[in-house]
């Protein structure tokens, strides 16, 4: 059983980046920008922000942080965003979700320009992704993609079975996997990632135990701890786990500890991998992030 190290592969990413972003220096060019609007003081939101924007000072990257106050009206939203769609120092941004209650999270994440939703939640840009055309991906199913590429894990004609079907895990990830061979990933030419079978599983699935003993990979993206037990696996599988979930654990600082949406501890003996909670799915999500902040560099100023 190989645990998977989506810290270590996050790190080569980010060191990938950091050389591309010194050969642009070096030959005149300006570092790629990234901008984060946030609405609010959600404690996890500010965590994700702050690790976002150091990300991208780690690379080299320009950062722009946009922050609004949680009562903010819908439209200096979307006037902040059209100021970001114009601005051509800025080659993507986001919008940290999830927004307060009274903002029209379609409506906002509509106003962003599609060449530089580096979210890749934008309709077209997802539109593409199930056409199997180039586009912006979401961040996870991304990263996810990414893991089981350089771990050299095919995915031609295996059974995989996704558990959750949310816009930016779930449905982007059964697309990606249920393509044609993926064009672009030029490094990895000799590897077939798509071409799944892929059984996409919810809440209101019936049977979700004989559905997963019958994956060859499955992908858990629910939100709840222990949901993907031992006796849900077949010998041999690879396990996905995208949870992240607060435990309750007063022998942490903290008071809490992550864990994901995998009973770990006896799963992973029946796996031939695994990726952890946390540093498995998790570090690869910013490393994606800056991996589409540097395509739609490129793609915007044709480089
Ligand atoms: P959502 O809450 O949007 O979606 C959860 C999905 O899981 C839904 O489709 C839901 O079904 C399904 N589900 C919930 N309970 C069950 C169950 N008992 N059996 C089968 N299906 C179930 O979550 P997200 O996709 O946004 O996130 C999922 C998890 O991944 C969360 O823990 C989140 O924190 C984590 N996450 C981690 C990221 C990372 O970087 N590692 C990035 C994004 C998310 P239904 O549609 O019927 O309600």
């Amino acid at each position: 059983m190989t645990i998977i190290d989506g810290r270590q592969i996050a790190a080569d990413i980010r060191q990938e980046l950091k050389t591309e972003v010194e050969h642009i220096l070096k030959a005149g060019g300006r570092p790629p920008c990234l901008a984060v609007v946030i609405v609010g003081h959600n404690p996890a939101s500010e965590t994700y922000v702050r690790n976002k924007i150091k990300a991208c000072q780690q690379v080299g990257f320009r950062a722009k942080k946009i922050s609004f106050e949680a009562d903010v009206k819908q439209e200096e939203v979307i006037k902040a965003i059209e100021q970001l769609n114009e601005d051509s120092s800025v080659d993507g941004f986001i919008v940290q979700l999830p927004l307060p209650e009274h903002l029209n999270e379609t409506h906002i994440m509509q106003a962003i320009n599609y060449k530089k939703d580096v979210d890749g939640l934008h309709p077209m840009n997802v539109g593409k992704t199930a056409l199997g055309m180039p586009s912006v991906v979401s961040a996870t199913p991304k990263g996810i993609r990414e893991l089981l590429s350089r771990y050299n894990i095919q995915t031609e004609g295996k059974s995989v079975v996704i558990i959750g079907r949310s816009n930016i895990v779930g449905k982007p990830m059964a697309m990606l996997l249920m393509q044609k061979p993926y064009l672009s990933l030029p490094k990895m030419a000799s590897q077939t990632l798509g071409d799944a079978t892929v059984t996409l599983c919810h809440s209101k699935t019936r049977n979700l135990r004989q559905i997963c003993l019958g994956a060859d990979i499955i992908i858990v993206a629910a939100g709840q701890p222990n949901l993907l037990k031992q006796d849900m696996v077949k010998e041999g599988a690879v396990v996905i786990d995208v949870g992240i979930n607060r435990i309750e654990d007063n022998s942490q600082e903290k008071g809490y500890r992550l864990v994901g949406d995998v009973d770990f501890e006896n799963v992973a003996p029946k796996c031939s991998y695994i990726t952890p909670v946390p540093g498995g799915v998790g570090p690869m999500t910013i490393a994606s992030l800056l991996q589409n902040t540097m395509q739609v560099y490129k793609t915007n100023n044709r480089i």
